[in-house]
């Protein structure tokens, strides 16, 4: 069967699973949008549970699956996790993590099928990324980077929150880091744009949003290569040093949201629909304990898919009379 299609138009192929919650997370970044969940629900998916689900949506060809958290080696059970997802024969399985457990657990991953990872380094600065992270240690942030690269996981892609007055000042650091780092293709920084959700709202929203696009434009005349993804349509460069820099600009970005093929699930076993909203969640972890069959977790898919609108739209379409504002998903 090929993949679900939203009422506009966006085919849904890839899906991006909380496996515990960020209150259980080993850092306290000061941005986290809390992948727009809310506090508390200590309730999360055990390893079947996760494997159970990835698979009913495997049969609607979404045969991307990224990890998140939470922090998502922080679970004694990660490496079952990916174990399970790894036998589905997925064409990607990926995870974003700070990196906290990944200098022991790179190479067990890699084996257990993960292809990808994405790693959170917010500075250069070990005091800076004391800061933003609310008391990580870099060094333990670069041995991860380290092991990542040397188990083989291609890309490893390094996350980038970019902040106003707080780390926009090192964006050229990150790039010669980077190249120093001597990983060539297998390295791709992200700079991502913050968004407005979770702790990230209105008055520190205001301070610290740093608006990528004119940074982008000057990559842009800088690159000797520039790649097009199809997800949310974000664009790759490739600088003339080597390294590879990706500019994530989700915030009033419609053609990021027209784009967007993922869709959400979260810690305790719910279908998002869109980062910035909880008005329109689908439970399936409720059902499926309630002993749902396979057909019955697959119509709550579908129903995600149906109610799943793009949170930026073109000036084009009709804004929705329920759209949110985006504090209010906090
Ligand atoms: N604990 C893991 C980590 O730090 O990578 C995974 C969870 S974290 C919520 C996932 C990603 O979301 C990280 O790369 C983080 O930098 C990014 N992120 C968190 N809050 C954000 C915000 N307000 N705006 C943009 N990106 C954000």
């Amino acid at each position: 069967m090929g993949p679900l299609i939203d009422r506009f138009g966006r085919p849904v192929t890839g899906v991006r699973i909380s496996v515990n919650s960020t209150s259980s997370c080993n850092l306290h970044c000061i941005f986290c949008h809390r992948e727009g969940e809310g506090r508390g629900h200590e309730v999360e998916m055990t390893p079947e549970e996760i494997e159970r689900i990835a698979r009913v949506l495997k049969g609607f060809s979404v045969t991307k699956v990224k990890l998140t958290g939470g922090e998502p080696t922080v679970r004694d059970d990660i490496l079952e996790i990916v174990e399970r997802l790894g036998r589905l024969g997925l064409d990607d399985l990926s995870m974003t993590t700070n990196g906290y457990r990944m200098a022991e657990l790179a190479r067990e991953l890699k084996d257990a099928g993960l292809k990808r990872v994405n790693l959170s380094l917010h500075s250069t600065y070990p005091d800076r990324y004391r800061f933003i992270t609310g008391g990580g240690d870099y060094e333990r942030a670069i041995r991860a980077i380290k092991a990542s690269l040397d188990a083989g996981f291609f890309p490893v892609k390094l996350n980038v929150v970019v902040l106003k007055g707080v780390n926009d000042d090192e964006l050229e650091r990150f790039i010669e880091f980077a190249r120093e780092l001597g990983a060539g293709d297998a390295l791709i920084l992200q700079f991502i744009e913050l968004q407005m959700v979770g702790s990230a709202i209105g008055g520190f929203y205001r301070k610290y949003h740093h608006d990528l696009k004119e940074y982008e434009a000057v990559l842009k005349r800088r690159a000797v290569k520039d790649v097009e993804r199809t997800l949310h349509r974000r664009h790759q460069y490739k600088l003339p040093n080597g390294v590879w820099v990706e500019i994530v600009r989700p915030m009033h970005n419609s053609i990021f949201c027209m784009n967007d093929t993922r869709i959400r699930i979260t810690h305790d076993g719910k279908f998002k629909p869109c980062l910035f909203r909880n008005d329109n969640l689908v439970d399936f972890l409720g059902a499926m304990r309630g002993g749902a069959s396979d057909e019955e977790l697959a119509e709550r898919f579908k129903l995600a898919v149906r109610i799943r609108e793009p949170f930026f739209k073109p000036l084009s379409l009709p804004s929705s009379s329920d759209e949110l504002s985006a504090s209010r998903a906090s």
